[in-house]
């Protein structure tokens, strides 16, 4: 019989890629493999052919060989004796992967221990609780291992006996007649799931399961600091193992509501407060609120709207420990209403009196946080 061309088999252009070649290989393999063709009896055939040009092409050497000289080039070094592979399958570069690829890298592995799945929480505090730490209980829904069958999903005065069909082993082994000859490999048991036990009487709570769904509080230590998107990991208390693994680990997620008055950055704090245009001309000592009560700023004479004052140290505390930040004060000039007659007569008086003195105009309003980010975040 002529032997096709191994471009045309596997239907790529004489200038294939290696990563071309691989492709279609793959492609074709899994549509010729016998296994997927149990009625058709070329399939194997097919399947050889396939597998021999790609072993051919996928190796420079061969390939240019082939190139070169057709067939004649590579004859003995490709698939000479195909069906009787004596176990040297190291000279052939490429079947390394097609083993991987039809019969993966062994059989799953045996069922044994299973660390239990991390589960994810979120929790919402507000921002005086992010600031100073708090401990709270959260409800974790998890699985955790049935009480009343200690987690062997066998009811009382039974237990699990070893499965027949593996031997308790939870594989099973198998031969199938493959291109290369017989291949003996393992499985995991179908009849067990590969846990090499079988349950002949369900625990009724679990129903053999061996695990229960529960939800649980679980006391959380938030420390002092955390912020939106800050994440606490406590450890052992995720969803139960499986066949006597470890449990997994619960994930806080912090997330910290907006607060009515203050804006927080990084550690620091900043707050708006309103003083009025004569507070500002002539000075005064007003009130900021803090995260602890109100604390006292002096607003010196002259005082520009916009004006950011600094309280050290009471900002948050830093989460790592490295300190605490500050709060910033800005202070906004509010301009009067509804003025009385009087007032406005003081005023105009004032306005006459100051129209002698020109003074340079403002900076404009650029918005209180862009103003604020200006002064201190360059
Ligand atoms: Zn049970
Ligand atoms: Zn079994």
């Amino acid at each position: 019989m002529a032997k096709r061309d191994y471009y045309e088999i596997l239907g790529v252009s004489r200038n294939a890629s290696i990563d071309e070649i691989k492709k279609a290989y793959r492609k074709k393999a899994r549509q010729y493999h016998p296994d997927a063709n149990p009625d058709d009896p070329n399939a194997e055939a097919k399947f050889k052919e396939l597998s021999e040009a790609y072993v051919v092409l996928s190796d420079s050497e061969k390939r240019s060989n082939y190139d070169s000289y057709g067939h004649a080039g590579v004859d003995g070094q490709g698939f000479g004796g195909f069906g009787g592979f004596p176990g040297g399958f190291g000279d052939f570069g490429g079947l390394g992967d097609i083993f991987e690829m039809f019969f993966g890298s062994g059989a799953r592995r045996h069922a044994g221990p299973e660390r239990g799945a991390d589960i994810r929480v979120d929790l919402e505090i507000t921002l005086k609780e992010a600031a100073f730490g708090l401990e709270r209980e959260v409800k974790v829904p998890r699985v955790e291992e049935c009480s009343t069958c200690g987690g062997s999903g066998a009811a009382a005065g039974s237990r699990p006996v070893a499965c027949p069909a593996c031997g308790g082993k939870g594989q099973v082994q198998f031969a199938q007649n493959t291109p290369f000859g017989r291949i003996v490999q393992t499985r995991t048991c179908e009849r067990c799931r590969g846990v090499g036990k079988l349950i002949e009487k369900p625990c009724p709570t679990c129903r053999g399961a061996g695990q229960v769904r529960k939800t649980r509080q679980i006391k959380v230590k938030v420390p002092a600091g955390v912020d939106s998107g800050s994440r606490l990991r406590v450890a052992g208390e995720g969803e139960a193992g499986l066949r006597g693994g470890p449990r997994g680990d619960l994930y806080v997620y912090i997330h910290v509501k907006p607060h009515r008055v203050f804006k927080r950055e990084n550690d620091d704090l900043i707050c708006e407060i309103n003083i009025t245009f004569v507070q500002a001309a002539l000075g005064d000592e007003v009130e900021a609120p803090t995260l602890e009560g109100d604390a006292k700023i002096r607003i010196p004479e002259g005082t520009q709207s916009g004006t950011i004052f600094r309280l050290r140290g009471k900002g948050i505390p830093n989460v790592s420990g490295y300190g605490r930040g500050d709060q910033h004060v800005v202070v906004k000039v509010v301009t009067p209403v509804r003025l009385s007659e009087k007032q406005k007569t003081i005023l105009r008086e004032f306005a006459r009196l100051d129209s002698e003195r020109p003074h340079s105009a403002s900076s404009g309003d650029k918005g209180f946080f862009k103003k604020m980010k200006d002064t201190f975040m360059s």
